[in-house]
């Protein structure tokens, strides 16, 4: 077969304690997932569906440094559980879903927020805010065969060693069982997928210069610097 453009491979992140990669699919995000957080955008914290939207597979970055991006001058950090499917399909129970999970990372869902700000205002599709390059810094995955499902535990974000985000996996709104099933229903996932499962609260603007050391207990870490 022949090709009109250079072709290009998925973007991958490292499989922990291996040369193995995972290459990533889709990338689908979940909004307001922890009340507190839910509370500080000025949304409503009652369980209402989770809703979704995405970022492309090539915004992963994976060696620590992200170049900020264009059009804003409120760049803001979102730390949050990344889970990597192995499975997919439609319609997945919820006593399915965790069958369909090869591991869990730490994650960034790295946000223009003057941006989103301005797209929520005008009743606009939020991509700009949330989909440019390098928005989704991830750390190596964890294998669930080896760390099993993360149900609890702390959560937490650093700037330049400040504490900034603090919360427990216990406190997200939809747990990981019920985000893919509820996903599943809107789309056919598939191997290679990654879910952003939401950010706990404290939300805030970092810098060019500026470090950030993330973490999820019983996951591992994230360490981000903030280049260009
Ligand atoms: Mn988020």
């Amino acid at each position: 077969m022949s090709i009109v453009i250079p072709q290009w491979s998925p973007p991958t992140v490292p499989v922990e304690g291996t040369e193995a990669q995972f290459p990533v699919r889709r990338i689908y995000c979940v909004g307001r997932n922890y009340a507190e957080h839910a509370r500080e955008m000025g949304g409503n914290p009652e369980r209402e569906p989770p809703f979704f939207f995405m970022k492309p597979a090539d915004a992963i970055v994976t060696d620590g440094r992200m170049t900020y991006p264009s059009k804003t001058a409120d760049l803001q950090h979102e730390i949050e559980l990344v889970v990597a499917l192995s499975h997919g399909g439609r319609d997945i129970p919820v006593a399915d879903a965790l069958d369909c999970v090869f591991g869990y990372a730490v994650g960034l869902d790295m946000t223009r927020r003057d941006i989103q700000g301005e797209l929520k205002a005008k009743g606009r599709s939020w991509e700009m805010g949330k989909a440019f390059d390098q928005s989704a810094p991830i750390s190596s995955l964890v294998p669930a065969s080896r760390i099993g499902h993360p149900q609890r535990g702390a959560i937490t974000l650093a700037v330049n060693s400040q504490p900034r985000q603090h919360g427990d996996l216990s406190d997200m709104i939809w747990p990981v069982a019920d985000i893919i099933a509820n996903l599943s229903g809107y789309v056919t996932l598939q191997p290679g997928d990654l879910i952003f499962t939401g950010t706990p609260a404290g939300v805030g603007k970092v810098e060019r210069g500026d470090r950030l050391d993330g973490a999820v207990e019983g996951v591992g870490e994230l360490s981000v610097r903030i280049v260009g």
